[in-house]
């Protein structure tokens, strides 16, 4: 019988951070060299938010260049990882009756290399992603989480790729450094008190997190992808945080691995 793969939360901040070498990247490596080698990656990006679950089903996905603004050498990063249709089938399949398209046009998006290119540099682990449906409520995609969970037993690593507190009207863009927002960090550890506490009905109706959770989370999509891998655990499955930190003052760059 194969062990068991972890699942892990990514918080992938500024685009950036596919070309940086700094604390969280560096972390980031450290997971791909010590993590049992999956034989593919099933990732949940922020970035494919769109009415209706899809799930990625070429052979090749492209590398999408998904914002703007950035410098030439972000734009011209490619991540050639397989796709793997045998997995976009699996996950159809567990996701039943949800009806699941198969998609050929998305592909690889930034939420989704910009953290893969460190732990995978090589591109040698296939990558399938799966969008997040803008019109369904928490529930819905914990309970996605909780149906592919069977994959962490077929070799696949789900991943979840957003940021726990995702602030961008207050980020600070680099243009000085700057001092994490009272707020970010006190929702920031509450949420992780909650992880290691196992309160997921808590996390997933975070909209009853008050002040903090409103300012933290302004649209759900960075957040989401945390209640696939929330779904994903087993009960009683401890959860670490083998990256921390918070960017520009009000991006966290948690990430949390349960297994
Ligand atoms: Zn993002």
């Amino acid at each position: 019988m194969n062990a068991r793969m972890p699942t892990i939360f990514f918080g992938h901040g500024n685009p950036m951070n596919a070309l940086y070498d700094n604390d969280w990247t560096r972390g980031w490596a450290a997971l791909g060299q010590h993590l049992p080698r999956p034989r593919a990656v099933l990732a949940v990006s922020a970035h494919w938010y769109l009415p209706g679950t899809a799930v990625t089903a070429m052979a090749a996905p492209r590398t999408i260049h998904d914002f703007g603004g950035f410098p030439r050498e972000l734009f011209e990063v490619q991540y050639p990882a397989p796709g793997d249709l045998g997995l976009a089938g699996r996950v159809r399949e567990l996701l039943r009756p949800l009806e699941v398209r198969a998609d050929l046009s998305w592909g690889l998006d930034h939420g989704t290399w910009s953290v893969l290119r460190h732990v995978y540099p090589d591109a040698d682990v296939p990558v399938v992603q799966l969008s997040i449906d803008e019109s369904q409520p928490p529930a819905f995609h914990y309970e996605l989480g909780r149906r592919l969970r069977a994959l962490r037993d077929e070799d696949v690593l789900l991943i979840g790729s957003g940021d726990v507190v995702h602030n961008l009207h207050a980020y600070a863009w680099g243009r000085h450094p700057a001092e994490p927002f009272d707020w970010a960090l006190r929702f920031e550890r509450l949420a992780r008190e909650l992880m290691v506490q196992g309160d997921h009905p808590s996390l997933m109706n975070y909209e009853r997190l008050g002040r903090d959770a409103e300012l933290s989370i302004p649209t759900p999509d960075h957040y989401l992808p945390l209640l696939y891998v929330l779904g994903a655990s087993h009960e009683g499955e401890p959860v670490t945080f083998p990256i921390e930190g918070m960017d520009g003052g009000s991006i966290s760059m948690l990430s949390a691995q349960f297994g």
